[in-house]
Order: C-alpha cells, then structure tokens, then sequence
C-alpha cells in the first residue's frame, strides 16, 4: 500500500482520507504516522517523550509480575494512542510495586468499623477508640505495620480482652525482630567496630519496636513512650547507653505503677469475697438475709468487673453489714430475754410445786399431830402452826400468779418485738436508698428515681435529661489533703448540687467520686447550661478545709433519653461524653445526642 513515488500533495491528501475513513483522532503524530504508511517514508525519529516512554515499559518488562503490563503500554505507544497510554501509566502507578502483597484496605476499614459496633464483653467503644486512636499515631508512617497492628487489635477485641490485645499486637513485630537478638552476646560488644555496630542497631531496634508494642496496649504511657523510643533507635555510644539505662528504669516503674492498678482489682476483689464469706459465717441462720447478700453479689458479678464496681459492692456490703449487725444484736438480746423469762416461770413453777408439797406433807404431819394430840393447848398450837403455813402457802401461791401473768405479758412483747425486728431485717436491703456519706441517692435510690422518672416522660411524652459529673484529680486531693478531706469535699459538692437544682430533680453518687443528675421535663440545652451553672455555684462556694480553699472542679457527660430508651443506655451515653470532656482537657460539660 505504500507509494513511495507520489507526489506529497497527493500523499497528504490520502493521509487525511485514512484519518477520517478510521476516525483516528487528526493529531500531529497519527498524521505523521499514516503518511509514514502511504509514502513509505519512515518516520523521522521518535520524539524525547516517546523515547522515555519506550524505554519506561521495557524496563518495566523486565520484572516478569509486570509484564502484561508493560506490554499493554508498549502497545499503546506503538499506535501512538497516547490517551490509553495515560491511562496504561496510571494503572501502573496506582499499583503498589509488589501486586501480590497489595493489602486490602478497604475490607480492614469495612471490619474495623463493624467491629468498633459489634460489643464485646469487657471492652467499652471508647476503649476500642483510644486502642485504635493510639495505633493510628504510632504507625501511621508505616502503612504495611499499621495494617497489621490495626488487624491485630481487631482481632483481640473478639477474643479474650484486654490480655489478649497486649499479646496480639507485640506478636509480629517482636517475634520478627526479637530472633537474631536473642542470639547477640551482650551490650558491651558495642566498643568493637563493624558486625557488633549492627547487633547493637538490631538490639536497640528490637528494644523500640517492643518499647511501641508496649504503649499501644498501654496508652496511659503515651507521653513518656515516643522519646524513649526514639532514643533507643538512635543509640551509639555506651554514654547514651548508660542515660537510656537509668530513663528504662524509670520508665519500667511506671509501667509496674500501672500494673500495680490491676493487681489492686485483683486485691479488692479478694477483699470483698472475704467481707463476704465471714458474714456468711455469722448470719447463717438469718437466711433471709443470706439471700439478699447473695443477691447483691450477684448483681456485681454479672457484669464486667472493674475498680469501680468493686468499691461499690464493698462499699454497699459493708452498709448492709453494719445495719443489719446492730439489729441482729437487737435480735439476740430479745431472744436471751426472752429465755430468761421462761427460766423465771419456770423456776416459779417449780416454787409452787415445791411449796404445796411441803404443805400436803405438813398436813399430813398436822393431821398426825392432831389425832395424837391430848389437849386443846397442843391443839391451838398446832392449829396457830397450820394456819401460818396456809398463809405462807397463799401468798407463794399468789406472789407466782402474779409473776406469772407478768411473766407471760413480758413473753408476748418480746415476741412482738422480735417479730419486728425480724420484719425490719428482712426489709433492711430493700430501705437503704440513700448513700451514708453525702446523703445523695445511693444505686438503688437512683435505679427507682430513674424508673419513676423515664415512666413520667414517656407518659407526658417530655425530654429527660442525664447528667454524669466526674470530681476532677479527685486523687490528688485525697494524696495531699487526706482521705477525711476527700469525703467532706463529696459532701460539700453533693450539697452545693442539691441547693442549686431544682426539687423534681435527682442527684444520685454513682461511684467513688462520680455523681449522676436526673432532670426531668427539661431538654438537652437546658440540662447542659443546668451543668454549667452548677459549675460556677462551685467557684463561688469554695470547699474549706481548715483555713484552705479549695477549688473543687468536675468534668460532666450530658445526654437527652430518647423515649422508652432504658437506664443503661442513657447513662453509657452520658460516660462517654464525661469520657470526652476528661480528655478535652476536664472541667467542662459535653453533650451527646441520642441516636433516635
Ligand atoms: P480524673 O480527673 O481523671 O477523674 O482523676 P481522678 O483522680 O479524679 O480519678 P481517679 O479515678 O483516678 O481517682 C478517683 C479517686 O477517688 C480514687 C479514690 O481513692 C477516690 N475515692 C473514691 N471514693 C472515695 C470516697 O468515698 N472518699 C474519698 N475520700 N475518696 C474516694
Ligand atoms: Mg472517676
Ligand atoms: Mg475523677
């Protein structure tokens, strides 16, 4: 089809024909192709871009898991179809180098947040955030470990909580890297040159990505952790050795600080049960009571244990305790009473049969006498002697009635007393609603303030508002000040809030230094500037102890029930929002809305 003798006009003329007839785009270089084609003149070279390009796919080529690809644009660049060519290199770019290991972002992404939803018993949303938020800022640099640890972190939440996190996510990276160290001599091989320079770089790399695993399971070390770790990887010299050394021990402290916390679960837990079982000892013949012990324990057990929890239910056992201590002496003393009564009566009894048999044997002895006697001067004694026996005998016999109708009233009184009691210990459990401390509603004062209020808004369909306060550094007050001081502090707050709110309003102590505000028919906005005000009542109405002021602050959670919504819904709404304004920098309210 070539001519390569016609004249260039013409040529010209045939090119645009063939342009047109194949509907190829009229550019410069498919023009200068097709006339290449019909003239038989070869192109004169190919342009720099064109040579890049070439050169790009067959090195490209030369990687064989990228071959289809680079044929694809070689094929592209010879029919000049620079369009698809783009669109070939894009391909190629969006590609990571290695096709296989291509990791599936967005499947992570898609169970991440499933997971995030999904409950897990022992681990609250937040915790899963702060989990996430903490593996996020750790390996954000590198996508290929981020993946991993976000993997890993998910997968702990479905298995066996908190322990199994820690464990999943230092798996990898320190079986990966822990190996070759293992098998290092010691640190003081840093003085000799080459091949120790490496081990020591392997140790101290193994030693930070271990240091990270660790503060990605405990986030409550993530101030101290980055520039430990990053002194650790830039370590040279055994000067800095020994700096990082003393730093490592430090930092070892906190951490066994922190572990320390759990073990203090562990010790209350243990506390509790003994508080418990001793009791159990003691009362075991109020059975009644027993049960209501046992209740309350189960309560506690059936949900997830935490510090918290347990200060509580030792807390509320030992109420119960001491209530019921002092009636069960009531108890007894009533019982002993009682029994020393019955022994009186019967001694009485006793008396009466005693005395009467004397007087049947006088008798007898009288009539004895009497048949014997010789004159009416024996006879008059005899008669003086019986009838000052009778005498006796009446008034033994009338002195024990009396005792006995006393007797018998003073048995009836007891057992009415001991019925009582009995009653008021059986119901002791079921009246303690006030928390002995601040006066403030106690669980079960809260619990049925709550129901009465939920029932009244959905009735009258009106908003009902939560609130969570959590005292701020309440520790540290306890540290510096004394534990005295931290419970007039509670009871101060718990006063300055009754006085500030109004009467349909509930404060109940939910915890240790947490308290929870119940406002009926008042919404969302309105129940945050209730909060906000309660706030400033406290920078107007300082806590003295002694002749020092204290400034006591709180960070509260604010949440609107949404109708019918039950108890612990709202108030975990309202924790995550206190949650929030703790980590917003405390003293300040935050609201959340429901979902509904
Ligand atoms: P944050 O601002 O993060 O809430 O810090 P915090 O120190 O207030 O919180 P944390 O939960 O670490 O400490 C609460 C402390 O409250 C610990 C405990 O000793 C103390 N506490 C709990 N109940 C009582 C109580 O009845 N009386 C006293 N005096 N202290 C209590
Ligand atoms: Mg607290
Ligand atoms: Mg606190």
């Amino acid at each position: 089809m070539t001519k390569p003798s016609a004249n260039p006009s013409e040529l010209a003329r045939e090119t645009l024909i063939k342009l047109a007839s194949h509907k190829t785009q009229p550019t410069p270089d498919n023009y200068a192709r097709i006339y290449a084609e019909i003239s038989g003149i070869p192109i004169p070279d190919q342009t720099g871009a064109e040579k890049v390009l070439r050169k790009f796919a067959e090195n490209l080529g030369q990687n064989p898991k990228a071959a289809p690809q680079a044929t694809a644009l070689q094929k592209e660049i010879d029919t000049a179809n620079w369009e698809q060519c783009l669109k070939e290199l894009q391909k190629i770019l969006a590609k990571p180098d290695d096709g296989e290991t291509a990791m599936p972002w967005a499947s992570l992404i898609h169970d991440l947040l499933h997971q995030l939803e999904t409950t897990h018993k022992g681990i609250t949303v937040a915790r899963k955030k702060e989990g996430v938020e903490t593996v996020l800022k750790r390996f954000a640099a590198n996508p290929e470990t981020l993946f991993d640890k976000l993997n890993g972190l998910m997968h702990s939440w479905a298995g066996a909580g908190v322990a199994a996190t820690t464990a999943e996510i230092e798996a990898k990276p320190a079986e990966a890297t822990a190996a070759p160290v293992a098998a290092a001599p010691s640190i003081t091989a840093v003085t000799t040159p080459a091949a120790s320079g490496n081990m020591v770089g392997q140790l101290s790399e193994a030693l930070a990505q271990a240091l990270e695993s660790l503060l990605s399971a405990l986030p409550e070390l993530a101030t101290a952790t980055p520039s430990l770790v990053q002194q650790v990887r830039d370590i040279r010299t055994p000067e800095q050795m020994a700096t990082l050394n003393k730093q490592l021990r430090q930092f070892w402290i906190k951490v066994e600080l922190l572990a320390g916390d759990k073990t203090k679960i562990h010790d209350g837990l243990i506390r509790l049960l003994r508080l418990l079982v001793e009791n159990i000892g003691e009362m075991v013949e109020d059975d009644e009571w027993l049960h209501g012990q046992i209740a309350i324990l189960q309560d506690i057990i059936a949900n997830p244990i935490d510090r918290r929890s347990i200060a509580d239910a030792e807390r509320g056992l030992r109420d119960a305790i001491i209530k019921q201590g002092l009636l069960k002496q009531s108890l007894t003393e009533a019982k002993s009473t009682l029994r020393n009564l019955m022994t009186t009566f019967i001694d009485r009894l006793g008396e009466i049969t005693v005395s009467t048999g004397d007087y049947h044997q006088k008798i007898e002895s009288y009539s004895k006498k009497i048949s014997k006697s010789k004159n009416l001067a024996d006879l008059s004694h005899l008669l003086e002697d019986i009838m000052q026996d009778t005498r006796t005998i009446q008034t033994s016999a009338l002195r024990s009635h009396e005792e006995l109708l006393n007797t018998r009233k003073q048995v009836q009184e007891s057992e009415t007393k001991i019925r009582q009691l009995e009653q008021e210990l059986s119901q002791v459990s079921e009246l303690v609603r006030e928390d002995q401390l601040t006066g403030a509603l106690n669980r079960r004062g809260l619990d049925a303030a709550f129901e009465h209020d939920a029932g009244q808004a959905d009735r009258t369909q009106s908003p009902l508002c939560v609130a969570l306060l959590d005292i701020d550094n309440f520790k540290r007050l306890n540290d510096t000040q004394g534990h005295q001081a931290g419970d007039q502090a509670l009871i101060h707050l718990s006063s300055v809030i009754k006085e500030a709110l109004r009467p349909s309003d509930s404060v109940a102590r939910y915890g240790g230094e947490e308290f929870i505000i119940i406002l009926p028919d008042t919404p969302l906005e309105e129940a945050a500037a209730t909060v906000e005000r309660l706030q400033r009542e406290l920078t107007k109405q300082f806590f003295l102890h002694g002749n020092e002021r204290i400034l006591i602050t709180f960070s509260a959670g604010v949440t609107q029930r949404a109708p019918q919504e039950p108890q612990e819904e709202v108030i975990a709404r309202a924790d995550k929002a206190m949650y929030q304004a703790k980590h917003s920098g405390k003293n300040r309210v935050v609201t959340a809305a429901s979902h509904s």
